[in-house]
């Protein structure tokens, strides 16, 4: 059977945990050279020695301009170029409406915005030396919902998504394809802290805690299965294909209907 990213090379950023860990795997399963990037040495290198020799791992923050141009230039020196980059490192953020703190927004915003954004602004160059390319923003229905993400999340993700649809007509005449994800509530470590709290946890307290998550998602989801961060790494390699070539500025949501159960906002 042929694989849909034969000959691709794909930057993911947070590649460690969750989504971008699910998303990695598949990539590298669908013929891609794959470079995760993270924050745990540990886990990084792990998880590209167990995905084999199309899988490399470099350490870098996303709120770090430099961490994300050094991770773009690793892809370029490890695997020659760059076809994909799905910009998806983010967690949990806090801001309550009458009590939100600056330190906190201009965290979020960092974690959440400028390191897609700035993610973009180096892979660009990249993209445009193989004629064009795709760039995934992970965004999410909290971009588009209530009640699903704090507020400051929630905004911040709206920008990104915004900012997705924008920059889909700017970089489309260059063959450059720009599309966000908005996942719905899928497993992951995020709902406990996010991957740094996990890894002070041992294997068997995250499996408890999965556990106890993907039976509380399902109650919650018309499908009435959680979603697994799998789901999302199918609607990343449909972006990143031949197969989603003619989808530019589109926000797929991935979230087994759940945005339906709840009013706009
Ligand atoms: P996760 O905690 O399992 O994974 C997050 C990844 O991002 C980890 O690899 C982590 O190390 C990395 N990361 C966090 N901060 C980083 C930093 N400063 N520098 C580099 N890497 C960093 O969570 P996940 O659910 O897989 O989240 C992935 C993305 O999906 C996030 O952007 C999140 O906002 C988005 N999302 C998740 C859900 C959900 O329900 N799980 C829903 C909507 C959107």
């Amino acid at each position: 059977m042929s694989q849909q990213l034969a000959q691709k090379v794909a930057v993911i950023t947070g590649g460690t945990s969750g989504i971008g860990e699910a998303t990695a795997e598949c990539f590298v399963a669908e013929g891609a050279q794959v470079v995760i990037c993270g924050r745990s040495i540990d886990k990084g290198e792990a998880l590209a020695e167990r995905l084999g020799e199309h899988c490399r791992f470099i350490q870098a923050d996303v709120t770090q301009e430099a961490d994300i141009e050094r991770t773009l230039a690793f892809a370029l020196e490890q695997f020659g170029g760059l076809d994909i980059l799905f910009n998806n490192a983010g967690g949990p953020t806090r801001g309550l409406v009458d009590s939100v703190e600056a330190d906190a927004i201009l965290y979020a915003t960092e974690l959440l915005f400028s390191s897609a954004a700035l993610g973009m602004k180096h892979a660009i160059p990249l993209l445009r030396a193989r004629g064009g390319g795709a760039i995934i923003n992970n965004s999410s229905i909290a971009a588009i919902r209530d009640n699903q993400g704090d507020l400051i999340y929630s905004a911040i993700k709206a920008a990104l998504t915004h900012y997705t649809r924008l920059a889909s007509v700017r970089l489309g005449p260059e063959n450059i394809r720009v599309n966000c994800i908005s996942p719905g509530a899928i497993a992951t470590p995020i709902f406990w802290g996010g991957s740094a709290r996990a890894n002070t946890l041992s294997a068997e307290e995250n499996d408890q805690k999965m556990a106890k998550l993907q039976a509380n998602l399902a109650k919650a989801t018309p499908l009435t299965r959680s979603g697994i961060a799998h789901d999302i790494a199918q609607g990343a390699l449909y972006l990143a294909s031949d197969a989603g070539g003619f989808v530019n500025g589109h926000d797929l949501v991935i979230d087994g209907g759940r945005i339906n159960m709840f009013n706009e906002s």
